[in-house]
């Protein structure tokens, strides 16, 4: 068994959008550097039933602060969302402003044993991906709605209750009715 070449660690590509150099803050700390960018929403940002459109414009504004132990990123970023109501299913535009911080250590920094724990710098880039994804996630609501109190599907028929708020059905035959009528007919109760 032969590794030929040792696997490079998922290699940042400093032209992409969500990669951030921070070369020019020297690590002396106490330099930096403030970038606003547009990128375009990387796949899957958000969750299933709500989210950033993939290639939708993100707005970023960030801070970058050269620390002791590495850059201290700190930002916001602004997206339109696409989804469904949870309760009705109406399409649901919105938008969404998440702020977010996190410290990237110097690769040489890190402890072994947090190594799975803290973001690491890798070439003195920054990967905001991650950070971004996470701070969009925990931003939307678990059950998007189209209107706070949405009164969701008939269960009858489904339509959209919203739509009709008068909405309603032939009151079903109250089950206590049913009983009487039953006692009232022994001959049809069995058969
Ligand atoms: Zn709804
Ligand atoms: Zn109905």
């Amino acid at each position: 068994m032969s590794r030929t070449e040792s696997e490079p660690l998922s290699q940042l590509d400093p032209r992409a959008p969500l990669v951030l150099d921070t070369r020019e803050l020297g690590r002396r700390p106490g330099s930096q550097r403030e970038v606003s960018r547009t990128v375009p929403a990387p796949a899957d940002l958000g969750i299933e039933v709500l989210g950033v459109p993939e290639g939708s414009p993100v707005e970023i504004d960030l801070r970058l602060e050269a620390v002791m132990e590495g850059v201290l990123v700190t930002g916001t970023a602004r997206a339109g969302l696409e989804g469904e109501c949870a309760r009705c299913l109406e399409p649901i535009s919105d938008e969404i402003e998440v702020r977010f911080q996190e410290l990237f250590v110097y690769d040489q920094d890190v402890d072994p044993d947090e190594e799975l724990e803290v973001s690491k710098l890798q070439d003195d880039l920054v990967d905001l991906e991650p950070l971004l994804r996470d701070a969009v996630v925990l931003a939307l609501p678990f059950q998007p709605l189209c209107e706070d109190d949405c009164p969701g599907l008939c269960a009858e028929c489904g339509a959209r209750l919203a739509d009709d708020p008068d909405h309603g059905h032939d009151a079903p035959v109250d089950p206590r009715w049913t009983a009487l009528s039953a006692l009232a007919e022994p001959d049809q109760a069995e058969d």
